[in-house]
């Protein structure tokens, strides 16, 4: 096999794997980077010139995995692109907001690469999105060479899959994002305890140890009081999570709090994609019966839609609860604007569900002290930071001891790291070194092709 990162930057960035195995030319995920605008935030897709793909895989349908899809879609006009029936369902709607969010930001922003891709052109390739069951070994035929797929549940979010191949008597395991541990509304990942000649794990947790006492459980608990303890102080909360995934659990999270009335009444606010994709939940838990999650929680929780339009600084509640996106808290998006609105109050809270690249709002939020300047200069907001910030682990993705523990279970010969900042590859290279003394442990160099 050969493998080349085409995440040109680096870190969780935009996941973009060039795999060829025999004859066979794959690409694994098409992602764009989270932080990163125009043209940069796609792959490299140099190594991509001249080649004809025969597929191409998604593992989940966040955007940092198919954001740049469309674009690779119009040089490959034949691959045909393989994932799982809930990201069959997701993947179109995702796409088309990503464009409208393009659109937008090419205005506001002023960035005349946007949009990467157009509405039509999602249309004109969804013929080629094709559905594969978790657990089913399709084989795929090549014009001189065969090898075979099979999905693994991921956990994480709905639809998301580890993706195992099989070729001339080797096989081959890429975690994608990967979460062992059950959420409310995802179960733990199902992977295969099995021998790998290579695999490719992500590492994103790589640096974060979960202090004793943080077990989900107990961080579902605290995040319930800490919502109640804020509006019992006159204060909001915002807690900001991903439009896909993170919002509807914590909007189950929220809605078991009210039922057993271990919640305080309060308004509660979602934004615009966040709220539809409950809807596809709900059909995808109805359909696949892979995720739990019912849109009658909108309704138990009288959920209002966050007004696309917010005057900075202004909220259309107090006392209320607001679970919007961006979970990064990314410039412009709902989450940006609430964060600047109750970010100068020490009686409002932010709280942190999930992962935050550094260089976003949110990563510079969790880094800074309290009464610092901050400065939300897209809406030209300057506060000191009195507003409390607490994060909670209540995180998508695996711990990194259940992803070392999972590496030394498959006894690869070899060992990619993907999906994670500097300092967690770093981590994850040192302690798989120890336990696997055997394994090539490769942090991959952008670009570069490996033999594996
Ligand atoms: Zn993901
Ligand atoms: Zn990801």
């Amino acid at each position: 096999m050969k493998l080349t990162d085409l995440n040109r930057h680096g870190g969780v960035g935009a996941s973009c794997f060039y795999v060829q195995l025999g004859e066979l030319h794959l690409v694994i995920d098409c992602g764009l980077h989270p932080k990163k605008t125009g043209r940069g935030a796609m792959p490299d897709f140099a190594p991509l010139r001249g080649v004809t793909l025969d597929l191409i895989i998604i593992t989940h349908c966040h955007l940092d995995h198919i954001g740049s899809l469309p674009v690779l879609l119009r040089d490959q006009p034949r691959a045909p692109v393989i994932m799982t029936q809930p990201s069959h369902m997701l993947i179109e709607r995702m796409l088309h907001n990503s464009a409208s969010v393009m659109e937008r930001q090419r205005a506001e922003d002023n960035i005349p690469d946007y949009p990467l891709f157009t509405h039509a052109e999602i249309e004109r390739h969804a013929g080629r999105f094709t559905p594969l069951a978790y657990g089913h070994a399709k084989k795929f035929r090549g014009a001189h060479d065969d090898l075979e797929i099979i999905f693994h549940q991921a956990g994480h979010v709905a639809g998301a899959a580890g993706v195992e191949l099989r070729h001339g008597g080797r096989r081959y395991f890429f975690t994608g994002d990967v979460q062992f541990e059950a959420q409310r509304t995802c179960p733990a990942a199902r992977f295969p305890v099995d021998h790998f000649d290579l695999l490719v794990t992500e590492t994103t947790r790589g640096d974060t140890e979960r202090p004793a006492g943080k077990e989900r459980a107990q961080e579902v608990a605290r995040l319930v009081e800490t919502i109640n303890q804020t509006i019992q102080r006159g204060g909001s909360m915002l807690i900001p999570t991903f439009a896909l995934g993170r919002m509807q659990e914590i909007l189950s999270i929220v809605h078991d709090a009210r039922r057993f009335g271990r919640l305080v009444d309060c308004p509660i606010y979602a934004s615009g994609l966040g709220v539809d994709l409950c809807d596809y939940y709900d059909d995808i838990a109805r359909q696949t019966k892979q995720v739990e999650f019912s849109r009658q929680i909108l309704k138990d929780l009288k959920v209002h839609h966050l007004p696309r339009k917010l005057v900075p600084g202004r909220l259309p509640s107090e006392g209320a609860l607001y679970v919007v996106s961006s979970g990064m808290v990314v410039e412009r998006t709902p989450s940006y604007m609430v964060a600047a609105a109750l970010a100068g109050q020490a009686r409002h809270t932010l709280g942190f569900v999930g992962y935050c690249d550094p260089d976003t709002p949110g990563g510079q939020l969790l880094a800074a002290k309290l009464g610092e300047p901050f400065l939300f200069h897209k809406i030209d907001i300057k506060t000191s930071l009195k507003a409390r910030i607490e994060r909670f682990e209540l995180s998508g993705h695996a711990d990194r001891d259940e992803l070392v523990d999972f590496a030394v279970h498959c006894r690869p010969r070899v060992i990619f790291l993907n999906h994670g900042d500097p300092p967690a590859r770093a981590w994850m290279a040192q302690t798989l070194g120890a336990r696997l003394p055997k394994a090539r442990i490769v942090d991959p160099v952008p670009l570069h092709r490996y033999q594996v």
